[in-house]
């Protein structure tokens, strides 16, 4: 069998490539092996003896060595350069990720041979993948940062500074229609003073759950701080910013919030804002002072209600 390899590839040498450490591999135009180098007989665990005048799909059995003589018949009949992956276990090493660059050689006698180079480049797929694993893991950390800083931790609402981030574009995609709900808990110190610090923490969450059964999906929750929170409504019709004011009252009115074994009856006061675009813009504060200044006069008419400013 080594002979024939010899005879093929008279006055080429085979024993220089020995000494490459690349493995390296020649085929007949019937693709029968007829060299290969040591390089190739360690990564492959196969002596060369076995290889010579046999066909890859002979030596190695698996679905790998269908596609490689596909690709090869390819190189011989164009003549391109053809570059394939494989994964090749190497007995000494485990798996290794390879690439065969093969091309196609024509002899002065017009005898035509297939020739493969390998490159291991398993290394360089281990490190490509450490860092594919990496720039995961940071995206990961810094989206789940970004949520954080947007986050009120308590309740789960978006904070201040997602409201002035997020509430241009949102409106934006309802033509600057909608507006705002600044709503505040009646006597809430009291609810503190009375039950203690907890049962206000579980009040302001158990708030935001109940306001959130009746909004849809791009409505939002904002805690503006403490027990101030504006609610966020784009598209909106004035119309219906006031009935969804009052239905939030009621809500809340209605339902008996819990902490430890004790009941706690909770209202809110509602001030309701329009939103105005300035320019193609809403102008966040204009509204905000707006809400606040209807919020400051339902307080003012005894808490428990809503006051607007839209047009009778
Ligand atoms: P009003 O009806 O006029 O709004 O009265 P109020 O008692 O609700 O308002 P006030 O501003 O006098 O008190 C608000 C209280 O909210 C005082 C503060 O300690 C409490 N508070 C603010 N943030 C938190 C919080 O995160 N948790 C708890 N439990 N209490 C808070
Ligand atoms: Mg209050
Ligand atoms: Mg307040």
């Amino acid at each position: 069998m080594k002979d024939l390899g010899r005879l093929c590839l008279d006055g080429l040498h085979p024993e220089i490539i020995d000494i490459l450490p690349n493995p390296v591999l020649v085929k007949d135009e019937q693709l029968r092996y007829v060299l290969v180098n040591t390089a190739f007989e360690d990564l492959h665990n196969v002596r060369r003896e076995d290889l010579i005048g046999r066909l890859d799909t002979e030596v190695f059995v698996d679905r790998q060595a269908v596609q490689c003589n596909a690709g090869d018949l390819r190189v011989l009949q164009s003549g391109e350069i053809d570059e394939a992956y494989e994964t090749v276990w190497c007995s000494a090493s485990g798996p290794r990720e390879t690439i065969t660059r093969k091309s196609r050689l024509t002899l002065t006698d017009g005898r035509v041979f297939l020739v493969g180079i390998m490159h291991d480049i398993t290394d360089v797929t281990c490190i490509n993948r450490q860092l594919k694993e990496s720039q995961d893991l940071l995206q990961h950390q810094a989206e789940a940062l970004e949520r954080m800083a947007n986050t009120d931790p308590l309740t789960g609402c978006s904070n201040r500074r997602a409201f002035l981030k997020q509430a241009p574009p949102a409106f934006a995609t309802h033509n600057n229609k909608g507006g705002v709900l600044i709503l505040d808990i009646d006597h809430f110190k009291k609810i503190n003073d009375t039950y203690g610090h907890d049962a206000g923490d579980a009040i302001l969450v158990q708030l935001t759950q109940t306001i959130r059964q009746i909004l849809r999906n791009s409505d939002d929750i904002v805690r503006l701080g403490g027990e101030e929170f504006a609610i966020v409504l784009p598209g909106a019709s004035v119309g219906n910013l006031s009935l969804k004011a009052e239905a939030i009252r009621q809500l809340i009115e209605s339902t008996p919030m819990y902490y430890a074994d004790q009941t706690i009856a909770v209202t809110v006061s509602i001030g309701v804002a329009i939103a105005q675009s300035e320019s193609g813009v809403i102008n966040l504060d204009r509204l905000l002072t707006e809400g606040d200044h209807c919020l400051y006069e339902a307080k003012n008419k005894g808490r428990n209600c809503v006051v607007d400013t839209l047009p009778a």
